[in-house]
């Protein structure tokens, strides 16, 4: 079975994010593999396993992505495509990333596609149902599990806390959501390997790509942190004067009508 998963670098929203210039600052920040990237990655290995086959990790992104592409690599993919973007293109946007990881897949042998649901940086959900589009395959979103018997597949998806049973076949693109697995920590040997490991270095001219083909399709006007939380205030006193208190704050601080 041909598995491809696309992986995507993020920065780590545990970590304190800082916007300067309309950017967010990426000096200092930490960067991982997205984690719903690492369910659809883990996806991956256990269906090589129980069905034998290739995976193929591939991100678009810079050359400081080699980094979570080894990762991916010592976790248990058997080879890795890096599309480096980084001279190429200033401004891209989901419909870039998408177009690109489409592109490199048009013309290989596909039974499953593996992406994360969502990517805790960027967070539009976009990119994987956009490759499924352009390569004219089904896909199925939010997936909490997988089962393949043949080319007849059946999926559990997450439906904001209910379930869904879908039945589709191969090929097939599904996006990860949490819970659909435990992703494993590279093993040290794992590491090792993954050193060794085929790491394709691509950039756009290798792909035929033009940058009018994938000029961003949409424009972030801003990006800004949300306003700073103010102290709350504790009302004391007697319940009742309290309640006055409190309506009195609704409609003169909250504007509440
Ligand atoms: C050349 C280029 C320039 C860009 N310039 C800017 C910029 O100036 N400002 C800005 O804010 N953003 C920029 N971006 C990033 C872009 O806007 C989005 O972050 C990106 O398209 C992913 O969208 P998302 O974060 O909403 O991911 P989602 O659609 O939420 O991601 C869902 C899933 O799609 C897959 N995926 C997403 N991105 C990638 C990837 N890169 N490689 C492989 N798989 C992926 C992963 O499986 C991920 O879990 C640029 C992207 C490119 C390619």
């Amino acid at each position: 079975m041909n598995i491809f998963v696309l992986m995507k670098r993020t920065f780590d929203t545990e970590e304190k994010i800082t916007i300067s210039g309309g950017i967010i600052n990426e000096d200092g920040a930490e960067f991982i593999i997205n984690p719903y990237d690492e369910y659809a990655i883990e996806e991956a290995i256990q269906v090589r396993d129980a069905h034998g086959g290739e995976i193929t990790v591939i991100s678009v992104g810079n050359e400081e992505s080699e980094k979570q592409v080894r990762t991916a690599l010592a976790m248990g993919a058997d080879k890795a495509v890096l599309i480096n973007t980084e001279d190429d293109i200033e401004n891209g946007d989901q419909f870039t990333t998408a177009k690109i990881l489409a592109e490199y897949l048009k013309d290989k042998e596909v039974d499953l596609i593996l992406a994360g649901n969502v990517a805790i940086d960027g967070g539009s959900g976009q990119v994987g149902p956009r490759v499924a589009e352009l390569l004219n395959i089904p896909y199925v979103t939010t997936i909490t599990k997988l089962e393949i018997d043949g080319s007849n597949v059946t999926v559990v998806r997450d439906v904001e806390g209910d379930s869904e049973i879908i039945e589709t076949s191969l090929p097939l693109l599904v996006t990860a959501q949490q819970g659909l697995n435990e992703p494993r920590y590279p093993s040290l040997p794992g590491i090792m390997k993954a050193k060794k490991k085929p790491l394709d270095e691509l950039e756009l001219d290798d792909l035929d790509l033009e940058e009018e083909d994938i000029e961003a399709k949409t424009k972030t006007i801003e990006i800004y942190l949300p306003p700073k939380k103010e102290a709350g205030k504790v009302l004391e006193g007697e319940i009742a004067d309290q309640v006055k208190e409190l309506v009195r704050l609704l409609h003169t601080e909250a504007k509440v009508d």
